[in-house]
């Protein structure tokens, strides 16, 4: 496994890849936990390289005290990618993704108006920023993304493809801790308290699952709002957390349903506040 830190040196170890192997690439922001790993397990089944980025970055961030605090386990991180079978590590500085400040205003097609966008202003254009950038360097053929973030991966699959990238967009189903907790890089984040509860999140989710799927079925449907209202107050019965939002929105145009047959396919979205630490989650309702 190469560790690169620069352009040149990534320019020179994709270099020497044969012609005809395909290149995955895995962008992450590290700390990672087993659910970046089965992104890259993933791009290893699939391609014979596999580029995996490690670049916490900061036009994603609309507070400055969340970037700060951001988990950084680097050498952590390469002794796993390097057992996960990654080929290069691309650990770049903010000075060789942004060269001077990214100005560039993408259109999302809509898709951040609901969920994370109005939450968090500018989030999504800085993951545009950032993942096309990535995407002109690294060149894959397939990227690797996780449902876990599931609002971010239609977002780049709609801008991928407006902006004609030559690549697909691979999803990946979110990896769990074994209580249910979604597992991501904030949850290093959590007091033991916290920790203790954010599992709770997960369980409220499968519960409006069940709840969802067998009203569907008898077709006495508690509406899409009447359902979303029970999950917040189900998530916020428990005093350690907050829910910010909760929607149940159209799989594909990200929009809240006023009724379960709106859409072919519907997904209960959420993010909660477990003490200073903001979780989001996701479940497929339809
Ligand atoms: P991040 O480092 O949080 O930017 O995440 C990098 C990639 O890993 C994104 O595509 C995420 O959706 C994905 N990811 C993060 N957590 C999980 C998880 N628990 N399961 C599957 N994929 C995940």
């Amino acid at each position: 496994m190469t560790i690169c830190y620069t352009l040149s040196q990534f320019y020179d170890a994709i270099s020497l890849v044969p012609k005809g192997y395909e290149v995955g690439f895995v962008p992450t922001m590290g700390a990672l936990h087993q659910g970046h790993i089965s992104l890259v397990n993933r791009a290893a089944a699939d391609c014979k390289i596999v580029v995996v980025s490690i670049f916490v970055n900061p036009t994603q961030f609309n507070n400055p005290a969340d970037l700060e605090k951001y988990p950084r386990t680097l050498e952590n991180d390469c002794e796993m990618l390097e057992k996960a079978g990654a080929t290069i590590v691309f650990i770049p500085s903010i000075e060789e993704i942004y060269p001077q400040k990214d100005n560039r205003i993408f259109d999302l097609g809509g898709l951040d108006s609901n969920g994370e966008g109005p939450h968090r202003p500018g989030h999504f254009n800085g993951v545009a920023q950032v993942v096309t950038r990535l995407f002109d360097i690294v060149e894959p053929k397939f990227a690797y993304f996780g449902e876990k973030d599931f609002q971010q991966l239609a977002i780049i699959r709609y801008f991928s493809k407006k902006l004609n990238y030559p690549l697909s967009i691979v999803s990946c189903p979110t990896v769990r801790e074994s209580d249910g907790l979604a597992m991501s890089s904030r949850n290093l984040l959590l007091t033991p308290e916290h920790r203790k509860v954010a599992p709770a999140i997960y369980k409220t989710l499968k519960k409006a699952a069940k709840i969802a799927t067998a009203q569907n079925l008898s077709q006495i449907c508690p509406a899409p709002q009447e359902l979303t209202k029970w999950v917040i107050s189900e998530i916020n019965s428990e005093p350690l957390l907050k829910t910010e939002y909760a929607e149940i929105v159209d799989s594909i145009s990200l929009c809240p349903v006023k009724s379960w047959d709106e859409a072919d396919e519907i997904q209960l979205c959420t993010a909660v506040f477990a003490g200073a630490v903001r979780l989001i989650d996701n479940i497929k309702l339809k």
